[in-house]
């Protein structure tokens, strides 16, 4: 679904002050508030919506970069880094609530548990460098991956109780999950720091985990690479990061991609270059020669007269696109080289060569030929 732009969410102009957006944002969000609009599908969608705006908009850096490239300049997948923090992607209630807690928790009175527990205690998004070769990177591959991470804890599924035993209503919170202070005027709103937020104990903590819920262990994961993937790419595995805590949502994996540099290609995109060096004689006569794709050999015809550095292109023998079903060319420069280590033969030969050339006039070489017109010009002009 396309994204409707941030400043129609909050119903404002572009250039709208810092206190406009802000006004905005506090009206549409009392309206359409979860806690107001119990089991309102719509409702809670407006309401992320209203709340991603406002996270984009109320940020200096965040709203530069919107105003400057759209929904393009703003890329939800890197809200949260490693250790989680408020990625405005998840565009929660409870995201809102930490954000807004001491002014809102009041208004909307207090907020069950659950959906709080389930944000702090969501694990943290994973990274691991992944080395593939070249040709890795042009086929695709399936790539066997193991590193040490959060794993939800099998004897207790996850819930840090021991088998057989239950969690107990938070005793401090009453299982609210959150504690509430006066300060002043207002209501500080808090997490409950006895039960972190999730408003139950465990008496009985699994014996595996220690209440956790999780245990630190190695994983080994196939990771499906997809052809035409380039260097510094991500593949993102959702839920393979570190579990969470107490049967919190699970982070995400992010693989990042190294692809090997390749001895005879460079790549460019979805193009592919390469450079091959053919003897002035193929260059002059005209020829075939042999030259590399990642696929294999191929057979390239060389017209007559070729000049250096000219460059012959093969469509559809580049990388393949990660969008769409483009697929890029392969651009393979010719240079000439200059024969070297000449037999007495051969010296002779090409000299008798040139003497022939050079009664040939200037047509067998326009090229020199004009330049040195130019040169000429340049000198009896200057004088
Ligand atoms: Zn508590
Ligand atoms: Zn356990």
């Amino acid at each position: 679904m396309a994204k409707r732009d941030y400043y129609e969410v909050l119903g404002l102009q572009k250039g709208a002050s810092d206190d406009e957006i802000k006004k905005a944002f506090r009206r549409l969000a009392m309206k359409h508030h979860p806690d107001k609009n119990q089991g309102d599908k719509a409702a809670e969608e407006k309401f992320k919506e209203i709340n991603e705006a406002y996270e984009v908009l109320s940020d200096a850096k965040k709203r530069g970069l919107y105003d400057q490239f759209g929904h393009a300049g703003i890329d939800p997948s890197m809200g949260a880094g490693r250790g989680g923090g408020h990625g405005f992607h998840q565009g929660s209630a409870a995201d809102f609530s930490e954000a807004f807690g001491d002014i809102f928790g009041d208004i909307f009175g207090g907020r069950g548990g659950q959906r709080q527990q389930a944000h702090n205690n969501r694990g943290a998004d994973l990274r691991y460098r992944l080395d593939i070769s070249f040709e890795e990177a042009f086929h695709g591959a399936s790539k066997n991956i193991q590193f040490s991470a959060f794993s939800s804890c099998e004897p207790c599924k996850g819930s840090g109780a021991k088998a057989g035993s239950t969690k107990v209503t938070c005793t401090m919170c009453k299982g609210q999950g959150v504690v509430r202070m006066q300060q002043g005027f207002f209501a500080v709103q808090q997490t409950c720091p006895t039960c972190h937020g999730s408003g139950q104990i465990i008496k009985d903590p699994c014996t595996s985990c220690h209440g956790q819920g999780r245990i630190h262990k190695r994983r080994e994961l196939a990771v499906k690479i997809p052809a035409g993937i380039d260097d510094g790419d991500r593949v993102r595995l959702a839920g393979e990061g570190d579990a969470g805590e107490s049967g919190g949502t699970p982070g995400d994996l992010y693989v990042e991609i190294h692809v090997k540099a390749n001895p005879l290609f460079t790549r460019e995109g979805t193009h592919l270059h390469c450079e091959v060096p053919i003897s002035f004689v193929t260059a002059a006569l005209g020829g075939e020669i042999e030259i590399p794709t990642v696929d294999g050999k191929v057979k390239l015809k060389i017209p007559e007269g070729t000049q250096s550095d000219k460059v012959f292109r093969l469509r559809g023998k580049g990388f393949k696109s990660l969008r769409g079903s483009v697929v890029g060319d392969l651009l393979c420069k010719v240079s000439i080289e200059t024969p070297v280590n000449l037999s007495d033969k051969q010296k002779t030969l090409l000299k008798e060569f040139d003497q022939l050339i050079k009664e040939g006039g200037t047509k067998h070489s326009p090229k020199a030929s004009s330049w040195f017109e130019g040169v000429k010009r340049f000198f009896s002009s200057a004088s």
